[in-house]
């Protein structure tokens, strides 16, 4: 396979023992065409190829051409999928291709997500179907946008075949950037080899890459086990604050740097209801809006387990230290969570109330079926002295809003801003436009009839959801009843 020199690859994962993942080359593509290539964020990667041509950039990120250097490795993952372990699953359509250090200094990975089979396809064909692709590109870099930590989408490129799924679709490969791809999962893989050796060397790689600042602690295993609770109850908060539903919160779909991976049937709330669930997959709810701070947890503790023989002590003590660490993830989310919401509601500092205030309105909300986003947006204008009939739309049952807004105004007050300063806060973190499903459905089936414009739209629009630019005001809409997406499918 001819290869091309535009990447300063310097990858450490391939450098770990041979038993952390499988070699595999792409199986390329007939007739790559590019869709779309990320150049503020190749930018950032010190990446080259913005200066190349779509052709060339196709041929990179369909996997036809390689760049000098790469990898190409499949990494070896475990994980429990909807509660049940799966003691062999690994990247059956996704092949690392690198890693380069970014502009910060900052390890990324860089890999091609559906180019191929791989050691770990299983019965799979390791391909990627369009709609997940753009899927994918178009809510990661929203999330990216609504300062959320996630993996990122350096490019898409439709590969000229067909994949069989229920039927015939056009393929593609979504080229996926991340701090890494180590998930709870692999340290899951080892653990149920019982082999120890190799959780100590991923905990050394994962501490030196993603915490440094634990290489020198007394018990830097606990103290890892901690730094990624509190990193993932911060992402969870982050997610509930913008109405966030992953949708697949498996162990093998957490990752361990704390960002937002794997975005399958992953949907955001229209109207709020903590019980919602979009994912067709996911029959009984597990994986509901409101579950997912509890399925951190669960998915933490089955971490701890992994990490047990390493934390020193006798069997007894190490069970002891984890159960300690883990019960403060608890207490650790809510501080988060209602940090969120105090600056959602444009309230400062702390006062005893708060979370019955918060909690009182999100009651009021979900009884009056009110739009997540755009009842946060209205109350910014509502603070800036906007009269309340334009939050009070929002709600098909306004009843208990008046007193609700006569608290959330006193405690407000209390702080001395001016409305102006409080709305232009609050609008800052309550973002008007975010990626609802009817719009991802209508880009992706605009898309598979070959019109990426509306693909296009919507990712501009996103790329600033603070703003109401008068050119993106349709984006601010809730769905008509015929337009709303009940179900979304992760499109493996
Ligand atoms: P995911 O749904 O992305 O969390 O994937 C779960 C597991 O199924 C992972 O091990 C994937 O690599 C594997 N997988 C998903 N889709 C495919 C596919 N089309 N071909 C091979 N493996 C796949
Ligand atoms: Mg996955």
């Amino acid at each position: 396979m001819e290869r091309q020199a535009v990447f300063a690859f310097d990858n450490s994962y391939r450098r770990l023992p041979e038993r952390f993942f499988r070699p595999a080359e792409p199986a390329g593509a007939r007739a790559p065409r590019l869709i779309r290539f990320n150049t503020g964020l190749a930018e950032t990667l010190n990446l080259d190829p913005a200066a190349a041509s779509d052709e060339t950039l196709a041929a990179i990120f369909s996997g036809n051409s390689l760049p000098e250097g790469a990898a190409v490795i499949a990494m070896a993952y475990a994980g429990h999928q909807f509660g049940n372990f799966v003691p062999q699953l690994g990247d059956g359509r996704a092949i690392l291709i690198g890693e380069v250090m970014d502009r910060d200094g900052q390890r990324r990975d860089i890999q091609l997500k559906g180019a191929g089979a791989t050691p770990f396809s299983r019965n799979g064909d390791g391909r990627a179907a369009l709609g997940p692709v753009l899927r994918e590109y178009l809510v990661s870099e929203a999330m990216h946008a609504l300062k959320i930590p996630t993996t990122r989408a350096l490019a898409a490129v439709m590969t000229g075949e067909a994949v069989h799924r229920e039927t015939k679709l056009p393929g593609a490969v979504l080229t996926r950037v991340a701090a890494s791809h180590i998930r709870i999962g692999t340290f899951q893989y080892f653990a149920a080899r019982g082999d120890v050796e190799a959780i100590r060397t991923l905990a050394d790689h994962v501490i030196a890459r993603h915490y440094p600042a634990l290489a020198g602690v007394e018990q830097p295993y606990l103290a890892l086990f901690s730094a990624v609770a509190t990193r993932q109850a911060d992402l969870v908060a982050r997610w509930l604050s913008v109405g966030f539903i992953h949708g697949v919160m498996n162990t093998d779909n957490m990752a361990v740097s704390g960002e937002t991976i794997d975005f399958g049937p992953c949907a955001f709330l229209d109207e709020y209801d903590p019980r919602k669930v979009f994912s067709s997959i996911d029959q009984r709810g597990r994986y509901a809006f409101a579950n997912q701070p509890g399925i951190a947890q669960w998915n933490l503790a089955r971490f701890a387990e992994t990490l047990l023989p390493l934390f020193g002590g006798s069997e007894e003590e190490n069970v002891e230290a984890a159960n300690g660490a883990l019960a403060a993830f608890g207490p650790v989310f809510q501080t988060f969570w209602l940090d969120r919401f105090r600056a959602k509601l444009g309230i400062a500092g702390e006062a005893a109330g708060d979370l019955d205030l918060v909690n009182s309105l999100l009651k009021l909300m979900e009884a009056g079926e009110a739009d997540f986003t755009r009842t946060f947006r209205a109350l910014g204008k509502v603070a800036g002295g906007a009269d309340i009939g334009l939050l009070a739309t929002e709600f098909t049952d306004p009843t208990g809003l008046d007193d609700w807004l006569a608290r959330w105004q006193q405690r407000g007050e209390s702080d001395g801003r001016t409305a102006e300063a409080r709305q232009v806060e609050m609008e800052a973190v309550n973002p008007a436009i975010i990626p609802r499903n009817h719009r991802i459905e209508a880009a992706i089936q605009a898309g598979l009839a070959g019109d990426f414009s509306v693909f296009e739209r919507l990712h501009a629009a996103l790329q600033t959801p603070y703003v109401e630019d008068p050119e993106f005001v349709a984006y601010q809409r809730k769905p008509e009843t015929a337009e709303r997406v009940e179900r979304t499918f992760c499109g493996t």
